[in-house]
């Protein structure tokens, strides 16, 4: 049970990727990728899957209001018919009036057992902030990473093709973060250590990653350093779990120093949610330290 959200530019195949997903979702050999053959997999190319329900705008109407989302609420909590998924695409999420955000909030929280409600926007500045909290986002760049690196290579022709790739890595599809990573060895080198740091976090089991936080807030911190040092910790996890989430989802590739090979979604999806909170209160002035272990402890 879990909510996403797929952002990014218009005209980018947001839609066509959502497609995919669902698809894989579906079918049922259920090894990530549709097989295209089952019925499962026939029925949703054809448009006629009664377990997916797709909301869009209607061209006439400003926004997807209140009445649609009550429409898709009571369509996920039926049981599913032909597969053991109830999945709800709302498309033009970015159209969302405030009062349908607020109506799925709850459902957002906690989704039925077998539904997965999948929002689509161009753009999230009219999207609460309470609701991004809810989702596990995936951002789609307007620029590919395969596009900034071969941009990059040529940019900085003395740098050797680990450094170019470990920074747009690092930079996640932001060009100009990953410009300045290049131009700045040490800058590079300290992110490298702390993305490690974060996928190691990611694999290791509480006691490891509670042992960790002496290394992120050492004893000599002021206040304000542990505040930075935690919310660039959170940062750097949050960055790896989305990335892992695309190594998952065959989005992106990551350089093999930064192969994740996380298998299951799920937990990434209830971690992101916990980091976006995790960081929120870091930057309410919350003990930074203990915030991070309840943070820890709430995981599992
Ligand atoms: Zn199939």
């Amino acid at each position: 049970s879990h909510a996403y959200g797929f952002f990014g530019p218009k005209g980018i195949g947001k839609n066509r990727l959502v497609d995919f997903f669902v698809q894989a979702l579906l079918c049922e050999k259920k090894d990530g990728i549709a097989c295209g053959q089952c019925r499962n997999c026939v029925l949703f190319a054809n448009d006629n899957h009664t377990d997916v329900y797709k909301v869009v705008k209607d061209p006439e109407e400003k926004n997807i209001g209140i009445e649609k989302m009550r429409e898709m609420r009571e369509r996920i909590y039926l049981a599913p018919s032909i597969s053991d998924r109830n999945i709800a695409v709302i498309c033009d999420a970015h159209s969302l009036s405030a009062d349908a955000q607020n109506s799925i909030l709850k459902v957002l929280e906690e989704p039925p057992k077998s539904a997965i409600i999948i929002l689509i926007a161009d753009f999230t500045d009219s999207l609460l902030p309470t609701l991004r909290s809810r989702l596990l986002n995936i951002r789609l760049a307007h620029i590919s990473i395969g596009e900034m690196i071969a941009c990059l290579e040529r940019e900085y022709p003395g740098v050797s093709a680990n450094s170019v790739k470990n920074a747009a890595h690092l930079a996640s599809g932001k060009i100009d973060l990953a410009r300045s990573l290049i131009a700045d060895k040490t800058l590079l080198e300290s992110a490298e250590k702390d993305y490690s740091k974060a996928l190691l976090f990611l694999k290791s089991p509480k006691n490891e990653r509670l042992k960790m936080l002496y290394d992120i807030f050492s004893k000599s911190m002021s206040f304000i350093e542990q505040q930075n040092s935690g919310i660039k910790f959170a940062n750097s996890i949050l960055a790896a779990a989305q990335w892992s989430v695309y190594e998952k989802l065959g989005i992106n590739e990551s350089p093999p120093a930064f192969k994740s090979d996380i298998k299951s979604t799920p937990n990434l999806a209830k971690m992101s949610k916990g980091l976006f909170e995790l960081i929120q209160m870091m930057k309410r002035n919350i003990a930074p330290r203990l915030a991070f272990e309840q943070f820890i402890w709430n995981l599992n």
